[in-house]
């Protein structure tokens, strides 16, 4: 489990994180979005201690990730700049970081296999592909076996198989009972691995919820209609202030005015209607929508 509160983080004169609270249970996988310096990547380095808060806290399993005398059984994060020692192979990297935390060599061996480098172990990760760097990287979080795992943009620059690797292995993780925090700044990935969501915006919080509620709270504001006397319903939407296109015969896009006034105006009318429907919004325009100001503003 990972607690955010009140968290705060100042460069200079900006507030990168402001204020965000929010709560990461295990058995899911949450997807952390937000526009581009939303200040998703300094709220996850505060998590593992890597950058002091302003104020506020965030803890890992109960306690401030360095206080664990165990952290890396605890959390295991692939943060966005990556420390590989390129003249490294996988296997030594993986072996040195397991020798300073007490983890044996055995352990190495199966997260090597566990994300596909078992037979480029034995290779400088200098020469590695970004694909390969990303593996190596996620190797490194589980190396611990930790109960929680952190990834910063893990799929960034990766090709479709390697997306899907990814996908699946968080969703693996999640079942196992582990709390996964994963972060995009790709709506349309989030919506295919996670459960859960953390928006924030400006180092704010603008949504802790699920994707199903997500798409709910966002009303796209258009209504599609179908009728046998599309003409005449049109002109009497448009006097009544609705703002109306036409794609194809005899169906309308109305915007300005929802189903109930459409339906009775139609119904006063005695205008027959076939068809009257409020269109959802999609995940990606529900995100858009959300983040649509913390946008603009920068
Ligand atoms: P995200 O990961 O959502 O893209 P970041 O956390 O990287 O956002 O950045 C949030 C804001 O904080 C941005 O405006 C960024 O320029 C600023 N920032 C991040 N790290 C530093 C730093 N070390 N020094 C100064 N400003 C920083």
């Amino acid at each position: 489990m990972i607690e955010v509160h009140e968290l705060r983080k100042r460069y200079g004169d900006r507030l990168a994180v402001d204020g965000l609270s929010f709560t990461v249970r295990p058995g899911q996988v949450t997807g952390f979005l937000g526009p581009n310096g939303a200040g998703k990547s300094t709220t996850l380095r505060m998590i593992v201690g890597l950058d002091h808060p302003t104020g506020g806290t965030a803890t890992v399993n109960g306690r401030r990730y360095r206080d664990h005398p165990d952290p890396l059984r605890q959390a295991g994060a692939l943060l966005e700049a990556r420390s590989v020692h390129r003249g490294r192979t996988a296997r030594s990297h993986l072996l040195a970081l397991a020798q300073t935390h007490g983890i044996g060599r055995r352990r190495v061996d199966e997260v090597l296999a566990l994300v596909g480098l078992d037979t480029a172990a034995g290779r400088r990760a200098g020469g590695f592909s970004l694909g390969m760097g990303q593996r190596l990287g996620i190797a490194a979080a589980l190396l611990g076996d930790p109960a929680v795992v952190i990834l910063d943009e893990p799929v960034n620059g990766l090709d479709p198989d390697g997306v899907l690797w990814v996908r699946t292995l968080l969703q693996d993780l999640a079942a196992e009972g582990r709390t996964v925090l994963v972060s995009s700044h790709l709506m349309s990935e989030m919506a295919l691995t996670a459960e859960h969501l953390v928006i924030i915006g400006r180092g704010r919080l603008l949504a802790d919820t699920t994707v199903a509620e997500l798409i709910d709270r966002v009303a796209v504001g258009t209504v599609l209609v179908r009728s046998p006397r599309a003409g005449e319903l049109r002109d009497a939407l448009c006097a009544a202030g609705a703002a109306v296109t036409t794609t194809e015969a005899g169906v309308l896009q109305v915007a300005r005015a929802d189903a109930t006034v459409i339906g009775e105006l139609a119904a006063r009318q005695g205008i027959p209607l076939y068809e009257l429907t409020p269109r959802r919004a999609s995940l990606e325009e529900a995100y858009m929508d959300l983040t649509k100001e913390a946008v603009e503003y920068r």
